[in-house]
């Protein structure tokens, strides 16, 4: 880097180290206007997390050379992949404001968007830019002449491009603003509005009152019906958007969240770039920012589908400090990180950084494969049995010993011994009033008789019981029979395979189709701990895709699926419990159902249905996806867990798919039996006949089996939710922002509450309320849930329920109540 600091001090050596020296130069109240963030700043802290997260994989030995930066965008030449970003009031840090930005980005050899709100006239900043390129950020205002005479003013001045921003149909409410109650400094003004078009010295009162809220794509045609220039839009964060921007026929699309000015809660700009990369193709100029502070975040953001990244506040850091000169520096100082990181990973060309530069490209995995490296030889055994017992290190065994994911069920479990008094809505069990130990001889002779009916001799019975069994299980005809008569699903015995729970089902599923580590797992989050567990355990990445109130909506999951295939990976199912979820109660529509097959369909994706709760469920139900599925797309878990009982552990797969290789073809059951046989040998045949015994006492119907089952749990369900209607209602927290959801069968309901919850909240309802429940973010696989808990009435009598909600609701009330009250 060129050494030209002006005062005599070394040069700052990192964006970082810029942003430490300008402090010092900034009124506090002026830094916290350029460096704050909306609410809570957790956007504004993910955009940098995100980066920082990102790692590269370099390519060695490529023959590369000197690796050159230059780009085309919109037909003009761009010396690096760089533009400085939309930002109001440069004059707020240096007098001489945007011209000296502009000179600086003319010598760097890349672009500067002007703010609506330059501090600088546009006449003034193009004479300074000197022909490098000036894009104008648009904000449509509510009286949309000034934003037409803002545009031709810019276009006059020489301008090359419009930047509409969308995200801003009012301001964030920005924390540090308004605790400093912040005014611009009498002469920062906006410089290219004519006087008497508002009072602009409160951003965010000026926002409410000035920028049009109601902005809708249209607006897109109205920009180009004032000005040939190409138009961009900046601030879109979905898949969604990006299609609908396109569909609006933009020239570009920023992907930004305002520097986590706006939407406090809002993802991260990195780890929504693929999804919108991949909805875009390529059929406009696709450009992002927010957070960006090294050279190698510009090529992590180019690995991802972007074109080019935007520098906010480091071009504002440079400024503050040394004015032109120091926006030059930061300016070179990227370009030459942006040089170094691209030459070091053997990238020659922006154009040859690909989704393989990152090893996890955008949006972390949550369970990632073990490191590639070796750990440090450690001693598996610490000490020599000589000199006492065996020590195991934790960081030689496996990494899924350490996730959380494995420890959440047993720190439920403690609480729960802890506090045995305490009614607990926490373990999604059955009711054990239904368990009738006598029933289980019966159950055994009924299969036994069954057998012996259908021509075994008394020794093949016995071996059938005592011996080592057939791998797929020995009950596949009855299950397939079951199938058929309550749920319409016809499939071979063949296609069966029966598993020690539906869990032992998930862990087969998943070794079977998950082969390298760019197979990726989708899932409907929040997600059941125990395919997030058996991934984990496996060391497959797993992506969570958000489920709305009524289950997972099929554009948020193909949105996902598209992403995954742009940064590379291979989305090769989607795991989801359609009826009466765990953890969040919620049950998919038939419509739903039907797109989420025709999605699997389009994108060649094996959907994994695990539904333990339908037939345990009031009313009429929802088909399984099974039962609609023509194409072999679903692989069906089954679990006897909820309508038999759980102790027998037995489940079982239907696996119907066909498998094609070299030497001939199987069904996928036969290859889960080969994987079984080395987890569990059989499914114990004791269990196996008394499931079998319990499906004959109904003539194979666990529908008929279930009746009274089902109308237990589909009361308990109406007594939670009455009580929570009357007693909830009668302390006033839905006042206070409690609220709940109405599921119509299974186990479980979430209740939203407006405060945090963790395991101290949770002790503390244990400890000092007598009442238990589960914190929903145990089932988010990435962030989420943070501000709901799980209910489940399964295992309660009526008055607990009654009782439980009535501690629930007195908790609720104590969380709730402001602290000055509380003291009061
Ligand atoms: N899937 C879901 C969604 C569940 O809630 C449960 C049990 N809590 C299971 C599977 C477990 O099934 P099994 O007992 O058959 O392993």
């Amino acid at each position: 880097m060129k050494t030209r600091h002006p005062a005599g001090v070394p040069a700052p050596l990192s964006a970082d180290e810029w942003e430490s020296r300008a402090r010092a130069c900034v009124p506090a109240d002026v830094w916290d206007f350029i460096e704050g963030g909306a609410g809570e700043e957790r956007t504004l802290a993910a955009n940098r997390q995100a980066f920082t997260r990102a790692r590269l994989r370099p390519r060695v030995m490529t023959g590369t050379g000197e690796s050159d930066p230059a780009i085309n965008v919109l037909g003009r030449r761009w010396a690096a992949p760089l533009a400085v970003a939309p930002m109001a009031y440069h004059t707020l840090v240096h007098p001489d404001g945007e011209t000296a930005t502009a000179r600086a980005t003319r010598a760097a050899g890349v672009p500067l968007v002007v703010s609506t709100f330059a501090g600088r006239t546009f006449e003034d900043i193009a004479e300074a830019a000197e022909g490098s390129p000036l894009w104008l950020q648009v904000y449509c205002f509510r009286n949309r002449e000034i934003t037409r005479q803002v545009i031709e003013r810019a276009q006059r001045a020489g301008f090359e491009a419009l930047v509409l921003t969308v995200d801003t149909p009012r301001l964030g409410r920005r924390m540090r603003d308004v605790r400093n109650d912040f005014r611009l400094p009498s002469d920062i003004v906006p410089a290219n509005l004519s006087a008497g078009t508002g009072d602009y010295s409160s951003p965010s009162a000026h926002s409410r009152t000035e920028l049009d809220p109601r902005l809708d794509w249209s607006v897109v045609e109205w920009l180009r019906s004032l000005s040939t220039l190409p138009v961009l839009v900046k601030g879109v964060m979905t898949a969604e958007d990006a299609a609908l921007a396109v569909a609006a026929g933009v020239d570009g699309i920023v992907v930004s969240n305002h520097g986590g000015r706006q939407l406090d809660g809002g993802q991260a700009t990195l780890d929504v770039l693929s999804e919108v990369a991949a909805a875009v193709d390529g059929r406009c100029a696709l450009l992002v920012d927010g957070g960006v502070r090294r050279g190698t975040d510009v090529l992590a953001a180019l690995a991802l589908g972007a074109d080019a990244v935007l520098l906010g506040r480091p071009v504002l850091h440079g400024l503050a400090v040394a004015g032109e000169e120091g926006v030059a520096q930061v300016l070179d100082l990227f370009v030459d990180e942006l040089t170094e990181s691209m030459m070091l990973t053997g990238t020659p060309t922006v154009a040859d950084a690909h989704a393989s530069l990152l090893a996890h490209p955008g949006a972390e995995p949550v369970v990632t494969p073990a490191p590639a490296r070796m750990p440090a030889p450690v001693p598996l055994v610490e000490r020599p049995a000589a000199s006492g017992p065996a020590t195991l290190r934790r960081e030689r065994l496996h990494t899924s010993v350490c996730d959380p994911v494995l420890d959440t069920m047993n720190f439920l479990n403690e609480v729960t011994g802890r506090f045995p008094d305490a009614v607990s809505f926490a373990p999604g069990r059955p009711y054990e009033g239904f368990f009738d130990t006598e029933e289980l001889f019966g159950h055994i002779r009924r299969y036994v008789d069954h057998l012996s009916a259908r021509g075994a001799t008394p020794d093949h019975i016995r071996t059938t019981l005592f011996q080592y069994g057939p791998t797929a299980g020995v009950i596949r005809e009855l299950i397939a029979d079951s199938l058929r008569i309550d749920d319409s699903v016809d499939v071979a015995p063949e296609s069966i395979v029966v598993t020690v729970g539906a869990q032992e089902g998930m862990l087969l599923i998943l070794r079977a189709l998950f082969r390298d580590a760019r197979d990726v797992l989708l899932v409907a989050s929040p997600c059941y701990v125990g395919i997030t567990g058996a991934a984990r355990l496996l060391d497959i990445p797993l992506t969570p895709v958000e489920e709305g109130e009524h289950g997972i909506d099929c554009a948020t999951l193909e949105a996902a699926v598209l992403a995954e295939k742009a940064a590379g990976r291979h989305p090769r199912a989607f795991y989801v419990v359609p009826d009466h979820s765990n953890p969040s109660g919620t049950t998919m529509s038939r419509k739903a159902r039907e797109e989420l097959l025709a999605l699997a369909a389009r994108h060649d994706l094996l959907i994994v249905e695990d539904s333990p709760y339908r037939l345990v469920s009031p009313g009429r139900q929802e088909p399984t996806l099974k039962s609609l599925d023509h194409e072999r797309r679903v692989v069906h878990l089954g679990s006897y867990s909820k309508t038999v009982f759980p102790g027998a552990r037995i489940g079982f797969v239907v696996a119907d798919q066909q498998v094609v290789g070299e030497h001939g073809s199987s069904l996928l059951a036969d290859e889960l039996a080969k994987i079984k046989s080395m987890v569990t040998v059989n499914t114990p045949a004791l269990s196996q006949a008394v499931v079998a015994g319990a499906l004959l006492t109904s003539a194979g119907s666990l529908v008929a089996h279930n009746e009274v089952p089902a109308k237990h749990y589909g009361d308990a369900l109406r007594v939670t939710l009455e009580q929570l209607d009357r007693q909830f209602t009668a302390a006033g927290l839905p006042e206070r922002g409690v609220t709940w959801n109405r599921p119509s069968g299974g186990f479980f309901l979430a209740v939203r509450v407006p405060f945090d919850v963790d395991n101290d909240v949770l002790l503390r309802s244990a400890k000092e309320f007598g009442v238990i429940w589960t914190p929903m973010a145990y089932f988010y696989p990435g962030a989420g849930g943070e501000r709901t808990i799980r209910l489940s009435f399964s295992y309660l009598s009526h008055p607990e329920i009654e009782e439980g909600i009535r501690r629930l609701a007195a908790f609720l009330c104590a969380e709730t109540t402001p602290a000055t009250e509380r003291d009061a």
